[in-house]
């Protein structure tokens, strides 16, 4: 019984009585896509009476909900995302959990929701993962998708913060991003819509803040683009984030290659991949900045050939270059639209890392 080698004290393992067989599993998963199946489980963790109660590991399926069901209205909703990678030796690793699970307890301080001990998150992952553990996909590029949430339950119809939440974590896995090869995206900067204001909840990863990029979003694609690029809200000139990825730029100075990323001000999200980059860049002899950087500036150092590359960077696609950028008058190309040598360099240092093909020397990796 493969239950009884889940260590996970504060979990009730109750299985699936309609887990798929070996052979409907792997049709699933050899073709996964992002985000559109699921593993045979899910945790959910109820908080009421002011603590975390006893939670489950159980069969993936519908939750019941109170249609007064406080998120619902009032948007006290969060979420993370991060990833299991297959190893060479056919063990299972996550990158880098420990570090949702502190973003995810700094979104939830700032919708006034409780947090949840990072011990209990990692406890709840690495219990699902190791129950799932054969829908890891293993082959370079694809991994398995871990997504908690949490979000007020109490079925009561007043602006304040709740008193129960549901803690819940399901498994998704996700194919190569780009089954094609890397491919360099076209962005929209967004003048008519901004993300997040300062004293907001930008750096936030909640719910309300997706629901808010949406229009935007739709609007890139009636463009002809395929992300939007989000100024700052006070000036809208400085350069925040690309949808859901934060955003560097590769400069070449005097020999140097320099990435720069624009600073954290309270309005971006703070992306672990963003954060594992900065600390990456020495190894591959780059040198790195947070900083601020116009619209203007961008332009300019495109057009001296300074700026060589533009890329972004986030959990779910990695690294993505960015090779034409698009605004109401004007347009630009960046490195002729082609995907550049240190964009390149970078992904396959942190894939090598995450699928275990290269040495983790700065210890990301978590093993099941
Ligand atoms: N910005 C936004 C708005 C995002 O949703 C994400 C994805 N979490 C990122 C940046 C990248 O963050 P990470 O590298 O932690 O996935």
């Amino acid at each position: 019984n493969d239950t009884d080698t889940v260590n996970t004290p504060n979990l009730t393992i109750t299985p699936s009585t309609h887990r798929l067989s070996d052979a409907e599993r792997t049709k699933l998963i050899s073709n996964p896509g992002f985000g559109r199946i699921f593993t045979d489980h899910m945790v959910v963790i109820p908080y009421r009476d002011g603590a975390w109660q006893q939670g489950e590991l159980k069969a993936y399926g519908p939750l019941n909900l109170d249609p007064s069901c406080s998120a619902l209205h009032y948007g006290q909703a969060i979420f993370e995302g991060f990833k299991a990678f297959s190893q060479p030796d056919g063990s299972v690793k996550t990158f880098r959990p420990e570090a949702n699970a502190e973003r995810f307890n700094r979104s939830a301080a700032r919708l006034a929701m409780p947090a949840l001990p990072p011990a209990l998150f990692m406890e709840a992952a690495d219990a699902l993962i190791k129950l799932d553990a054969a829908w890891v996909p293993k082959a370079v590029g694809e991994s398995l998708y871990l997504r908690p949430l949490m979000f007020a339950t109490d079925p009561f119809l007043g602006v304040r913060p709740g008193s129960e939440y549901l803690f819940v974590l399901f498994a998704s896995p996700a194919g190569a991003y780009f089954p094609q090869g890397v491919k360099p995206v076209t962005v929209w900067i967004s003048e008519d819509y901004v993300r997040a204001a300062p004293g907001g909840t930008g750096e936030a990863k909640c719910a309300g803040n997706y629901a808010a990029s949406l229009a935007a979003q739709s609007q890139a694609q009636a463009k002809g683009c395929d992300q939007v690029v989000w100024l700052d809200a006070v000036h809208r000139e400085y350069i925040e984030e690309m949808g859901g990825m934060n955003l560097f730029f590769v400069y070449k100075e005097n020999g140097k290659t320099v990435l720069v990323t624009p600073e954290l001000t309270g309005t971006l999200l703070p992306g672990i991949t963003r954060r594992s980059l900065l600390e990456l860049a020495a190894d591959l002899g780059f040198e790195a900045e947070e900083r601020k950087l116009t619209v203007q500036q961008w332009r300019d150092d495109v057009a001296t050939g300074r700026m060589t590359e533009a890329f972004a960077c986030g959990t779910a696609a990695v690294i993505t270059p960015v090779g034409t950028v698009k605004a109401n008058g004007f347009e630009m190309t960046i490195n002729n639209g082609q995907n550049g040598p240190v964009t390149l360099a970078l992904r396959d240092a942190l894939l090598g890392i995450q699928h275990g093909t290269a040495a983790d020397t700065h210890h990301w990796m978590h093993a099941i």
